[in-house]
C-alpha cells in the first residue's frame, strides 16, 4: 500500500532534518537490520559513513529498523563468527505480555499493559540501576520499544566504566541478568539489596519483618516461622516481577530497534525520555508522530478488531476515518480494511 511506504517516509524525512534519528556510535562497524513484512526482512547492512546511512533510511523508508548491540570489524559477513565483534553494547529489553486487565487479543495493546511495561522499567531503574549498580540518571538511556516494552540501555558517564562493560563477554552479561533476575538468590545468604527489595514486597502484604533486615541467613529465621511457605511464595513473586528478554542482555548478536525509527507493528515512536519524562509518559499520546494526526483517511474495516485509543480517539471496527497513526496501528496490525480516500 503506497500510502503506508509515503507515511513512514514523510516521518523519515522529518526524524533526519530534526536530527533526531539514531546514528549508532561508530556506524562502519555495526550491522543495521530492517523489515517490511516481517520484523527482519534482511539484515548483515552496513554503511561506511552517517551520510550514507541517512540516504539509504530515506530512499527505503523500513517499516522496521535496527542496529546491532555489538561493534564488528566486519558488519556486513553473516554468521556471528564471522563478523569478529570486539565490542558491545549493554541493554535491558522489557517486553511484557497482556495484563489480567487487558480486554483484547495478545498482540493488541491498551493502557493496562503499557501500564505494566512502564512500572517494569520504572522497577528495573529504581530497584536495580540505581542503588545497586551505582547508575544515576544519565548514566543510562531509556527509550519507549514502540510497543509493549522499554529498552534500558547502560551508559555511564564514565568513559573508563562504559569501556570495561562493553568488552563483556556473554558470561559476564550472563551474570548480571542472573543477579537482576535472581536466580541465584540463595536464602542462606541475601545481600542487603534484595533484602530491602522483598521487605518491601512482605511490607505491602503486612507479614512481619522481625529478624529478617539485618540478617544474611533467612532460612534461620525462616525455619521457625509458620508463614515460611507465604514468604517463600512472595519472594518468588519478586524474583518474577520483571519480564526482561534475557537474549537482549546475552547474545553476542542481537539487534535492537533504531532510536526514534518507527515500530512497524504500531506506527509508534521507538521514543527517547528522560528519567523524568518516563514518569509522565504515556505512548498512547507521547509516542505519535504530531503530523499524522493531522491527516484523516476514509477506510472501511472489513473485519472485528478490538478497540485501541490512539491520542484520545477511540477506533473500532465501526470507524469511517481514522488518523495517520490508527491507519499504520491498524497496517501493522494486519487488519482488513479498504482505504477510500
Ligand atoms: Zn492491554
Amino acid at each position: 500500500m503506497k500510502i503506508i511506504y509515503e507515511l513512514y517516509g514523510e516521518y523519515y524525512r522529518y526524524a533526519i532534518n530534526s536530527n533526531i534519528l539514531e546514528v549508532p556510535d561508530q556506524i562502519r562497524y555495526r550491522e543495521i537490520a530492517y523489515g517490511y513484512k516481517n520484523k527482519v526482512d534482511n539484515r548483515n547492512l552496513s554503511f561506511k559513513s552517517e551520510e550514507e546511512y541517512k540516504r539509504w533510511v530515506l530512499k527505503n523508508t523500513p517499516f522496521h529498523l535496527y542496529k546491532s548491540l555489538a561493534y564488528m570489524r566486519y558488519p556486513s559477513n553473516s554468521g556471528a563468527k564471522n563478523k569478529e565483534i570486539f565490542r558491545r553494547e549493554l541493554a535491558f529489553d522489557i517486553d511484557v505480555h497482556k495484563t489480567e486487565s487487558c480486554e483484547h487479543g495478545d498482540d493488541w495493546i491498551c493502557k493496562h499493559c503499557l501500564n505494566l511495561a512502564k512500572k517494569q522499567a520504572q522497577y528495573l531503574i529504581d530497584e536495580f540501576l540505581f542503588p545497586d549498580f551505582g547508575l544515576e540518571e544519565e548514566d543510562i538511556k531509556i527509550v519507549f520499544s514502540g510497543n509493549r516494552g522499554y529498552h534500558i540501555y547502560l551508559k555511564p558517564r564514565d568513559e573508563n566504566v562504559r569501556e570495561i562493560i562493553e568488552k563483556y563477554g556473554k558470561e559476564e552479561r550472563r551474570v548480571i541478568l542472573n543477579y537482576i533476575l535472581g536466580k541465584n538468590l540463595s536464602l542462606n545468604n541475601i545481600n542487603s539489596a534484595w533484602r530491602r527489595r522483598i521487605i518491601k514486597e512482605l511490607r505491602k502484604y503486612k507479614i512481619s519483618i522481625k529478624g529478617l533486615k539485618n540478617e544474611r541467613n533467612w532460612n534461620k529465621v525462616l525455619n521457625k516461622r509458620e508463614d515460611r511457605e507465604k514468604i517463600i511464595n512472595i519472594i518468588e513473586k519478586v524474583k518474577k516481577f520483571l519480564e526482561i528478554d534475557e537474549k537482549v542482555m546475552e547474545d553476542d548478536i542481537r539487534l535492537l530497534r533504531v532510536i526514534n525509527s518507527l515500530h512497524g507493528y504500531t506506527g509508534f515512536i521507538v521514543k527517547d525520555l528522560t528519567y523524568k519524562e518516563l514518569k509522565k509518559f504515556n505512548p498512547l499520546k507521547d509516542a505519535i508522530f504530531k503530523n499524522f494526526e493531522n491527516k484523516s483517511f476514509k477506510i472501511e474495516i472489513k473485519e472485528e478488531i478490538d478497540k485501541i485509543k490512539i491520542n484520545n480517539k477511540t477506533y473500532s471496527s465501526k470507524s469511517k476515518k481514522v488518523s495517520g497513526t490508527a491507519l499504520l496501528f491498524l497496517y501493522g496490525h494486519g487488519v482488513k480494511f479498504n482505504l477510500i480516500s
